[in-house]
């Protein structure tokens, strides 16, 4: 089986723990800051950071419109934080004028955990993989509608603020309102390689 060409988009955030769950995983990692980069990855993974950093960034850089066009051809994505960000359709609690890569269609709340809870870890039961995965949400977001196409992989109930989805995927589109790159935990990096694998 020939590896699997993982690219990590790094404009800004945690680039480098992906690029080592990745290489792990048995994926070939690389970096993506340039066009020519993304066409020679089968998959990428965006990463937590700052949303409104790197959907600038990503104009800037003159990945936006070539990221939109391989996600509108079907590759594979993982979304992890601000990464979840740049994957919904839409945002509530942008900046002015920030924009997403799109592709997954729903609405996600930026920084929708507040500001007591911003930051906070725990098991969560996730369709499809066995056994919980241990998510650390550092000013993550959380899904706030989703259309019937997206696939709620998990949610976390905040009691009177309600249940939200923190992983939910789309076709060849993975999101997750955490930080799985921060443990010992590959499978959601696996469930992404494998997308590619199986063409799904
Ligand atoms: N709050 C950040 C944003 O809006 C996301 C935080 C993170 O990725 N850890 O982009």
């Amino acid at each position: 089986m020939s590896a699997v060409r993982v690219g990590v988009l790094a404009l800004q955030g945690d680039v480098r723990e992906h690029v080592r769950m990745l290489a792990e995983c048995g994926a070939e990692p690389t970096t993506v800051r340039r066009p020519r980069e993304l066409d020679a990855v089968d998959a990428l993974v965006v990463p937590g950071g700052e949303s409104s950093t790197i959907d600038k960034l990503s104009r800037a850089f003159d990945l936006r419109d070539p990221i939109r066009a391989r996600i509108a051809d079907g590759m594979p994505v993982l979304g992890t934080c601000a990464g979840m960000i740049m994957l919904a359709d839409r945002i509530e609690g942008g900046i002015e004028g920030q924009e997403t890569f799109g592709g997954i269609a729903m609405t996600v709340r930026r920084n929708a955990f507040g500001r007591q809870v911003d930051s906070f870890e725990t098991d969560l039961s996730v369709k499809g993989l066995d056994g919980p995965l241990h998510a650390v949400f550092i000013r993550g977001p959380w899904v706030e509608r989703c259309e019937p196409q997206v696939e709620v992989l998990a949610t976390v109930d905040r009691g009177a603020a309600g249940v939200h989805p923190v992983v939910v995927r789309q076709g060849p589109l993975i999101a997750a309102s955490f930080h799985p790159e921060l443990g010992k935990d590959h499978r959601l990096h696996r469930m992404l390689v494998q997308s590619v694998r199986s063409g799904a």
